[in-house]
Parts: C-alpha cells; sequence; structure tokens
C-alpha cells in the first residue's frame, strides 16, 4: 500500500510523500491504515523506535482536517514541541496552518483557534482545559505521542486526565496514540477504546549485544572483536572500531547515551580525540564551518565547549542545549559530518538521529524517589537500542551495553537483550496527582457531586486497567476531605464546588499543597511579624480574569519536565545577561513594604522552596552542617513552623529548601553565574530552572496573597522580581527595561543612572560607556525607556563610566 492509494488525504499530500521516498507504507502504517487510522477511527500504535510512528499520526491529522476537523498532536517533552511543528509546516503549501502552543494563554486562545494542527505538551494543554480556550472544543483529532509515559508517576496523571478530559468533551474525539513497545499495548487499547497495531517490525535489523573483554557477544550467537587497547575505554574502542569500518564506502557513526548532562560533556570531549584522528581535509574544513556556526548561536561556555568538540568530530546533546545547537548537531550527524553524539536519554523519545551503532554506556542513574543508582527500564534501554542502523545506509543496526566482568554481562543480557519490555501502569491512585486533577475536574466542571467525580475517573486508564473502583475511591475521598478542609472546595448536600481560592489554584496549575503550604507560611509570617494582618490588601484594582489566565500559561515546565532529565536540562544556557527584560517590568513599588522585619527574600524564597512544585537542591555531605549554621543565623526570617532536628526527614527537607533558597538569594543579590555553580555544584541551566520556578510559585503566591486579603503583597512582588531579573533591590527598576538584564543594569547604576526616568535623561555619552560601547544596545535601551531621539551617531564614548564599567 502507498500513499496514493489514500483518498483521505489533502490534495497534493500522496504525491508529496512519495517524493520524500515514501513509496510504500511500513506494514505497521499500512495495517494502521487498514484499522481506520485515515478514516477516523481511534488506534494505539506500539512498535519499535524509528519504525514510523509519526506518519501513522500525520495520515490521522491531516485526513481529519480534510473532513474539516482539527487536530492536536500531544508532546512529553516541550523540546519536542517546536521539533514537531517545524516537521508539520511542511504541509503548509497544502493550506494546512500549524501553531505549537507556548506562549502565553490568551494569544493561544485568540490565534491557535485559526490553526488546523496544534503541538503542545500534556501539562500546557492541562492547562489550556483548565482556563477554558474556546478552540479545545472542536478537537477531533488527538495524538499522544510516547503514551507509555503515562507509566510515570510525576507526569502520567496530567496526561491520562488530560485524555479523559478531551473525550468527555468531544465523545467521538479520534486518539492516536503512539506507544514504545510495551508489555500491554492492548490494556491501552481497551482504555481508549481503539484499534490496537502491535508489531515488533523494524526497517532495518538491530543486533544487540554486550562487549566484555575484547568482544561484542551478540544475541545471535555471534561475537566481534573490538580490543581495547592500554588506558583505553571501552566506549572509545567501540567508537574507533565503527568508524574504521567501511560498509559500501560509509563509515559507521556511534550514538552514545549516557546518564547526565556533565557526562555527555565529559564523554564528548573526550571521544572527540577519537573521531579527530579519523576525518579527512574537506571533513576538518567542513567541521570548522559548523563550529564557528555553534559559536554564533550564544556566546556562553556550553557553547564554546559544544564548537570545541565539533570542530574535532564528536558533541555533546541534551535538552539544556539551545534549540539552535541541537538541530545544527542533529542535522550534521545526519549529514555524516559529525560521527559520535554523546546523548542524555532524552535523544532516544526525541528526534530521529539514528547511528550504525549505539553505545549505552551507562544503564543506571541517580534517582530522587528511591535514591542511589538504580537501573534504567528495559523500555528505555530498548528505545535507545532502537535508534541504531540508518535505513539505506546500513545493513543493520547494532546496539552495545557495556560489561567489566562476566557476571554483569549476563545481568546485562537477562535484563536488557532478552527481556520484554515493561508494562505500562497508570500512577493515577496517589494522592499527590489526585489532589491537583480532582480539584481541577471539580473547577473547569467536569464534576459537581463525588459520584460523578467517580464515574469520571472511571475513564482513566487506572480504573480500566485495575478495574479496583475501592482504591480509587478511597484516595478520591482523602483528597475531597483535604481539598475541603483547606478551603479549595465546598460540599453542600452533596455538591462540591470550588472555591474562588480553589479556581485561582486550578488555573495557576498549582499543586494544591503548595497553595496551602503558601497560604499557611504567608498567615504566619503576617501574624508573627505583628504587620496589620489580614487588613484590607493594596491591590489598587480588581484582578480581571484575564489575568489569572495569564499567569497560569506561566508555568515553567521545568517542574513537568523533570521525569527522566533534571529539570533544568530543559532550560536553555542561563545566559541571562541579554535576555530581554520585562517591559512592564518593577513598578517602583519594590521597597514600599520593606520595613516589615519579618518577610524577606529569603524566607519567602525558602517558603515556596518547600511546596512541592520545587525540586529541591540535594544535601551533599557537609551540607547538613553548614546550612544548619545558617537557619540558626537566621531563624527569624522562615515563614511558617520548622520541623524539630529530630524529625529526621522534616528537617532534612527543610534544610534542603533552605540551601535552594540561599541559590535563589545568592542569585537575587547578583552574585555571578560561575561562583553560583561552583558553590551549589550546579549547571547554569539549573540556576535557570529554579529561578524560572520560584518566579512561577512567588507570582502565584502573589495572587493569592491578593485574592485573601495578605498584606504581603509588595513584599511577594518585590522577592519575585529580584529572583526574576538576579539583582538588587536598588536595580529593580532598571533591570526590568527591555534589553538590560542584571549586569548592565548594575554598570548603569555604577555610572550614577540609578532609575528609569534618570534613563531617559541620561547624558549618551555615559549611557554608551556602561554599555561598553555597544552603539545599537544603548540605542534599543534608549528606546525602550522613551527616550525621544536614542540615536547613538557621533556620541563619544565617556570615560569616567567606561571606567567604572570594566
Ligand atoms: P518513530 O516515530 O517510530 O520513532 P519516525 O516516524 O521518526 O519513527 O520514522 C523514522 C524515519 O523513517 C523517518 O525519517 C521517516 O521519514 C522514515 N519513514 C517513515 N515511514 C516510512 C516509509 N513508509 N518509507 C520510508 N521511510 C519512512
Amino acid at each position: 500500500m502507498r500513499p496514493s492509494d489514500l483518498s483521505t488525504l489533502p490534495d497534493g499530500v500522496p504525491e508529496a510523500l512519495e517524493a520524500e521516498g515514501i513509496e510504500e507504507f511500513y506494514p505497521p502504517q499500512a495495517d494502521a491504515v487498514e484499522k481506520g487510522v485515515a478514516d477516523g477511527a481511534s488506534v494505539v500504535a506500539s512498535v519499535p523506535t524509528a519504525s514510523g510512528k509519526t506518519l501513522i499520526a500525520e495520515l490521522a491529522m491531516l485526513s481529519a482536517v480534510q473532513r474539516g476537523g482539527k487536530a492536536l498532536y500531544i508532546v512529553p517533552l516541550r523540546a519536542l514541541a517546536s521539533e514537531k511543528k517545524t516537521e508539520f509546516e511542511r504541509w503548509e503549501e497544502f493550506g494546512i496552518d500549524v501553531g505549537v502552543s507556548t506562549g502565553n494563554y490568551q494569544s493561544d486562545g485568540e490565534w491557535l483557534a485559526s490553526r488546523d494542527i496544534i503541538v503542545a505538551t500534556s501539562e500546557k494543554v492541562d492547562s489550556l482545559v483548565r482556563n477554558g480556550a474556546p478552540w479545545v472544543n472542536d478537537l477531533t483529532c488527538v495524538v499522544a505521542d510516547e503514551v507509555h509515559l503515562v507509566d510515570d508517576s510525576g507526569r502520567g496523571p496530567t496526561l491520562e486526565v488530560t485524555l479523559a478530559k478531551l473525550r468527555r468533551i468531544n465523545r467521538d474525539l479520534q486518539v492516536v496514540a503512539l506507544s514504545a513497545t510495551v508489555g500491554n499495548a492492548d490494556e491501552v487499547a481497551d482504555w481508549l477504546d481503539a484499534e490496537l497495531v502491535e508489531s515488533d517490525w523494524r526497517p532495518i535489523d538491530l543486533k544487540m549485544g554486550v562487549h566484555y573483554g575484547n568482544a561484542i557477544n551478540f544475541d545471535d550467537g555471534s561475537q566481534r572483536e573490538v580490543p581495547v587497547g592500554k588506558g583505553q575505554k571501552q566506549t572509545a574502542a567501540l567508537v574507533a572500531d565503527a568508524l574504521d569500518e567501511e560498509i559500501d564506502g560509509q563509515r559507521g557513526s556511534s550514538l552514545v547515551f549516557v546518564n547526565s548532562r556533565r557526562n555527555a560533556e565529559g564523554a564528548a570531549k573526550r571521544l572527540a580525540d577519537v573521531t579527530a584522528d579519523r576525518l579527512d581535509p574537506d571533513e576538518r574544513a567542513a567541521l570548522e564551518e559548523l563550529a564557528q556556526d555553534i559559536r554564533d548561536v550564544s556566546d556562553t561556555d556550553t557553547s564554546d565547549d559544544l564548537a570545541d568538540c565539533v570542530r574535532k568530530g564528536a558533541a555533546f546533546h541534551h535538552a539544556g542545549l539551545a534549540s539552535e545547537h541541537r538541530s545544527l548537531v542533529e542535522d550534521a550527524f545526519r549529514d555524516r559530518l559529525v560521527k559520535c553524539i554523546c546523548a542524555t536519554p532524552t535523544l532516544a523519545a526525541g528526534v530521529n538521529t539514528p547511528a550504525r551503532r549505539v553505545v549505552v554506556r551507562d544503564w543506571k542513574r541517580y534517582d530522587g524517589e528511591f535514591g542511589g543508582m538504580q537501573p534504567l527500564d528495559t523500555l528505555e534501554v530498548h528505545q535507545m537500542m532502537g535508534r541504531a542502523g540508518r535505513p539505506g545506509l546500513d545493513p543493520y543496526g547494532e546496539a552495545v551495553l557495556l560489561a567489566r566482568d562476566r557476571d554483569t554481562m549476563d545481568e546485562l543480557f537477562e535484563r536488557y537483550v532478552w527481556a520484554e519490555p515493561e508494562d505500562v501502569r497508570s500512577k493515577l491512585a496517589a494522592e499527590p496527582a489526585l489532589r491537583t486533577h480532582v480539584l481541577a475536574t471539580v473547577a473547569s466542571g467536569f464534576a459537581t457531586t463525588r459520584e460523578g467525580l467517580l464515574e469520571f475517573l472511571d475513564r482513566t486508564l487506572y480504573a480500566s486497567q485495575t478495574g479496583d473502583d475501592a482504591r480509587l475511591a478511597e484516595v478520591t475521598d482523602r483528597v475531597l476531605e483535604y481539598l475541603v478542609v483547606n478551603d479549595f472546595l465546598e460540599r453542600e448536600d452533596g455538591t462540591l464546588t470550588a472555591t474562588g481560592i480553589g479556581h485561582t489554584v486550578s488555573r495557576l496549575y498549582l499543586d494544591p499543597m503548595s497553595a496551602a503550604e503558601i497560604v499557611d507560611g504567608l498567615r504566619e509570617g503576617i501574624d508573627s511579624g505583628g504587620a496589620d494582618a489580614v487588613t484590607a490588601n493594596r491591590r489598587s484594582r480588581p484582578a480581571e480574569d484575564g489575568e489569572v489566565a495569564d499567569d497560569a500559561a506561566e508555568i515553567p515546565e521545568d517542574a513537568a519536565d523533570a521525569g527522566f532529565v533534571t529539570g533544568s536540562d530543559l532550560v536553555a544556557d542561563g545566559d541571562t545577561d541579554d535576555t530581554d527584560g520585562d517591559a512592564d517590568g518593577a513598578d517602583g513599588s519594590a521597597s514600599a513594604d520593606s520595613d516589615d522585619p519579618t518577610i524577606t527574600p529569603l524566607g519567602l524564597y525558602h517558603l515556596v522552596a518547600r511546596t512541592p512544585d520545587m525540586y529541591q537542591l540535594y544535601l551533599k555531605s557537609g551540607d547538613r552542617e553548614t546550612y544548619e549554621e545558617q537557619f540558626y543565623a537566621r531563624e527569624d526570617e522562615f515563614l511558617g513552623h520548622a520541623p524539630s532536628e529530630f524529625e529526621d526527614v522534616a528537617w532534612e527537607d527543610w534544610l534542603a529548601a533552605l540551601k535552594t533558597a540561599r541559590l535563589l538569594e545568592d542569585w537575587a543579590s547578583e552574585l555571578d553565574e560561575d561562583v553560583i555553580t561552583e558553590r551549589y555544584g550546579v549547571g547554569p541551566g539549573d540556576i535557570r530552572g529554579k529561578v524560572d520556578t520560584a518566579e512561577w510559585l512567588l507570582g502565584a503566591a502573589e495572587q493569592l496573597a491578593n485574592e485573601l486579603d495578605l498584606d504581603v503583597v509588595l513584599d511577594v512582588r518585590e522577592a519575585k522580581k529580584r529572583v526574576e531579573y538576579g539583582v538588587g533591590e536598588e536595580l529593580l527598576d532598571l533591570a526590568g527595561v527591555r534589553g538590560v538584564g542584571r549586569k548592565r543594569a548594575r554598570r548603569l547604576f555604577e555610572a550614577g543612572i540609578e532609575t528609569r526616568a534618570e534613563l531617559r535623561e541620561a547624558d549618551k555619552s555615559v549611557v554608551l560607556g556602561a554599555l561598553r560601547g555597544r552603539e545599537k544596545t544603548a540605542e534599543n535601551v534608549l528606546q525602550a525607556v522613551g527616550r525621544q531621539d536614542p540615536s547613538m551617531d557621533g556620541v563619544e564614548k565617556d570615560a569616567t563610566a567606561s571606567a567604572a564599567a570594566t
């Protein structure tokens, strides 16, 4: 069967597919078409990596649009959203409009309504449903990519509940769920009332094996000699061996999976020496050019490190890279210019980067929940291994695990080579998941009684999988109790309604427990500070509906994306100096309330760092003493009741939150990024992740304080702005100017320009000096503060200012 056999696609699409090289459907694709995927049937496709799942989704979406409908493609990671959008944009020439939902909620509501295909993460879709985005009602086809992630306790429940809601909104909704090969795809299909397409078929043969001693031992019983030289690492020997083997004039590239960003960078640096020895002059020249392109993307250490590797033919890849970096690396790898990529597991789930040889170097990673190093799931390792083999280029793919002793080799064969992938199990019936989803379900009107709620939950995978209504009912009752006691829900004559605060919490996308912790902490801070507790607040105008909704869309997906990479893996490098400040920045109110002795930024940072929505820094050895000391030194500043030192777990948590809060405080005191990375043992992306999460949570705290008339709104706002801009109080006004940022604000301040008003009137030569002679920047900055004539033509740099700036 071929694309032109389908009559459901928009005109021109079948020809375009065939021009792309899709002449025949792969067997799982043909199976999906036979089961009606192009005619509106729901389908679960559980097939190996790289065997053409995306095309199954595209056939469904394009046919749905052709029938006058609208499609949504749900991705698991924000990093994938823009990649998928770019991929689907090739259909624009056939009249299909594509949009990605990342911006704020209101604009999504307006312009996404006109798109035919929308790409978004499950958290974003959940948020849009909670905020009542009107176009959600028009969806006729929904694709859930990597649906096996419903098994993930952090993010799975959101996907599960979101799919249940979308199916409730449109009972005829076509659902296409794409899954890695899992043990129980039939249960997923039952849940979604979908046809099942299940297959082990691959476009190219895959040999799996373990390298031990001087050879790879493959699953088919064959061996391949790959001797490891003295002082050489196994990975280096394997990468060299693949490159040294020419098949049909093609040398073999390698993809090396490691367990952290840091390891990806370290391994790439070492392997660059292996690839560097094996480049011809043309390749060297092309790689130099590519390295320059990489440096041009941004002026950061990461950019330099990546360029240094790339000029030698290797690269690292993780979700903490800028997206331009990622695509440059991916394209060059596909073009066979870059010979080796060292990647975190995100790449396995993401883009299409096949290599002749995949080396799974790390099969354990640090697990925050269970502690210590834990082995990866079979399913995940299979996904990495599935990246082996470039169709049309290699005769087969090879996926290799590493063992240093025979026992480990046997274990790896048992665990990964021979093993079937795990079943996916719903993680919904857990209190943290249900707490947030029960509130949102009631607040957005999907249920108004306990029975209605249980009936709604009955449409989830959990219910269909376990058939155990009792457990779900039991957890639901506990959660309802919690939500009522904390005033998020009201229960009267069996009817459930969300309170004003409950609505706010749901729209803000907060875990209700975070909201409760924040509210208690703020109240306690007011009481103990003797400030006029719970007085009329000072907000100048009531919050309008749209304001809440607007903020709701600012959830940093860092928290949500923290699944199998650290949250900060998803945030671009923290080169904050040049990021645009928010033009509506500080409004001069910053210091108005700061004479209240008890509410300090540290106290607020600690408060939000204690909530379940913040991933805290871990305490390393020696940290306990350090932070205990700091705790006693600043005891007055903490909001809420500290546990006793004898409550071991709670006390550790409190100190870990303090470490996180201290990082935020250092950031908001203008400490240099490298000092912070050194002091806390984190990367720049981690700072960014913590800062984004704190900003979101403090924004939420501000709204809660406002709504509850707590007299702390201004303190919270100031703490939020300081962390947002990473500056001291006196720079808040300046740092909010578009194009200024923390370092430039400090330099302007030191040159005697302390406020926006002063900047508007300042001597141009002083401004130019403080901005290190960058004319364009100076002009933009002056324009941003409304200077009539911002031109720098003929302006001399002021000598004293530039001296102060250096
Ligand atoms: P998956 O989503 O299953 O990991 P992809 O959808 O990324 O796999 O497909 C892998 C590659 O196979 C893509 O480059 C895609 O263009 C190509 N491909 C998909 N279907 C076909 C086909 N029927 N014929 C040739 N190439 C195909």
